[in-house]
């Protein structure tokens, strides 16, 4: 065996494919622990709904994703929602208050007072910030404690996380970079714009606009489908096998599972933090932590008759500061098509995250009553759903809290010892699925050079949520 993968969600699965298409002959085992791959990746149709157990959509603005889709033809099936056409909402004093899609409205709008602005503006004379501080201490002292909310929002719609607890290191360590090259983001976000500007008139590079949610008539679950479609049971994947313990060989890695003792030249972890860490742990002891934590929610499907309407969009988001029972809501069937019968609309609420773990242990039936009491203050639904489902993702979304930069150096370093050695999937370099098929893509390139792992210069992202 030329490599091991341990884990099939959308990680390992891409590791897979890519090593398929850069390196033919080369032989690759996926070993998985549960007995479907696909992770946390999970579409439920039922009664002419299609909810997500899992994640709802990517962005069409990551290229190793745009070429996974072009490769395995899925660029053909996929169905997209773009964000120029979709708004979003932050719950704000007990209303929907309509987020607008550019920088320069969001600048104008009455978001915040005029004195916010200029105190926003004044971030253009301060100097990094040392330390590791949380999202809030990093936000309150680069532009003032107006904007929390909305960057609460924003972190509750893409980590469920509490942004006292995030490290602005961990979550966005390109701006983190920015900050600590420019003095001020500001300036250097103006100073990449122009050396964008730059690049683009010499190499005649287009105007980007804003990108597409992406998602499959079947929902996500056709994108690990497709990746494993073409994966021989017993020969390329081992379902029902969970990895027990790793070690390294005298040529490479060797592996135990449920299902015996598995060779190796290389060994990919494919997993997401928690259980890379379970792994690693008697092989590599000195790691500066043994767990990271995770954020757990629950997904409310709940469709409605006619008669109900959502506003136009993708759906909301609500701060802590509201003291609301969800955490926000994606309007299902405003974004993709067939997500509802005819006449019909699905909304999916999120409940638990971060901060509220406890009210995962409430039964379906009271989560459904008190989300569909939250809900109904702030959308026109009428009547009782006509369909309501309570899904609970098995995993959780690691958090990258403090203490998470010392872990990823550790691993980095870890790599660096051991040749053949790859450590990646969820949480490690980021949460999202492009995330995971970017570093996927980029541990299947060195395997292909035989080169060590190495972790990219962090890109800063856009702020979509
Ligand atoms: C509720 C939720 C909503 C999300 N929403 C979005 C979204 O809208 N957009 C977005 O971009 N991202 C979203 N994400 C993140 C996205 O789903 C992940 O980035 C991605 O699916 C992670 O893939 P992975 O393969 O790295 O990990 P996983 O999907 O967790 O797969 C890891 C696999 O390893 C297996 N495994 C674990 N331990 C062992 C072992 N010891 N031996 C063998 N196998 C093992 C597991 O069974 C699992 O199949 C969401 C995540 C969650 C949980």
């Amino acid at each position: 065996m030329d490599t091991l993968i341990i884990g099939g969600g959308l990680s390992g699965l891409t590791v897979a494919h890519k090593l398929r298409q850069l390196c033919p002959g080369h032989q690759s085992l996926i070993l998985e622990k549960s007995d479907r791959a696909g992770g946390v990746i999970w579409s439920h149709a039922e009664n002419g709904f299609l909810a997500e157990n899992g994640p709802h959509g990517f962005l069409d603005n990551c290229p190793e994703s745009r070429l996974l889709l072009q490769e395995t033809g899925l660029d053909q099936e996929c169905v997209k929602a773009p964000l120029s056409r979709f708004v979003r909402y932050v719950c704000m004093d007990g209303a929907l208050r309509c987020i607008p899609q550019s920088p320069l409205k969001i600048i104008m709008a009455p978001l915040i007072s005029p004195l916010a602005k200029l105190r926003v503006a004044g971030e253009l004379f301060k100097k990094p910030l040392q330390g590791e501080p949380t999202v809030a201490e990093w936000v309150a002292h680069h532009f003032g404690p107006a904007l929390l909310p909305y960057v609460d929002a924003v972190f509750t719609g893409t980590y469920a996380g509490d942004l006292n607890r995030l490290v602005i290191d961990g979550v966005m360590p390109g701006v983190r970079r920015l900050e600590k090259a420019h003095g001020s983001v500001i300036r250097g976000l103006i100073a990449k714009m122009n050396q964008a500007r730059q690049t683009k008139t010499t190499t005649g590079g287009g105007k980007k606009g804003l990108p597409a949610m992406t998602s499959f008539p079947g929902g996500m679950g056709r994108l690990p489908e497709k990746l494993a479609e073409s994966l021989q049971p017993g020969r390329d994947i081992l379902l029902n096998c969970g990895v027990l313990a790793i070690r390294k060989g005298q040529s490479g890695w060797e592996v135990e599972s449920d299902q015996g003792i598995h060779e190796a030249r290389n060994l990919a972890l494919a997993l997401p933090i928690n259980p890379s860490l379970a792994l690693l742990h008697a092989f590599a002891p000195t790691m500066p932590q043994n767990a990271v934590p995770e954020a757990r929610i629950a997904t409310i499907a709940m469709g409605f008759g006619p008669g109900s309407t959502l506003p136009p969009g993708f759906g909301y988001l609500a701060p802590e500061q509201e003291k609301r029972f969800c955490l926000g809501a994606l309007f299902s069937s405003n974004m993709f098509p067939a997500r509802a019968p005819q006449g019909h609309i699905l909304l999916e609420a999120l409940v638990g995250g971060r901060r509220h773990p406890e009210r995962l242990d409430l039964d379906d039936a009271t989560l459904i009553r008190q989300a569909l009491a939250d809900l109904r203050q702030l959308l026109p639904l009428q009547g009782e759903p006509v369909y309501a489902r309570v899904l609970r993702p098995k995993g959780g979304i690691p958090q990258l809290e403090a203490g998470y930069p010392a872990l990823l150096n550790w691993r980095d370093q870890l790599m660096r010892e051991h040749q053949g050695l790859f450590i990646h999937g969820f949480g490690w370099e980021g949460i999202g699925l492009n995330d995971m098929i970017k570093s996927a893509t980029r541990v299947a390139e060195s395997i292909r050079e035989n080169a060590g792992a190495n972790r990219e210069e962090a890109a800063v992202k856009g702020i979509y949520f």
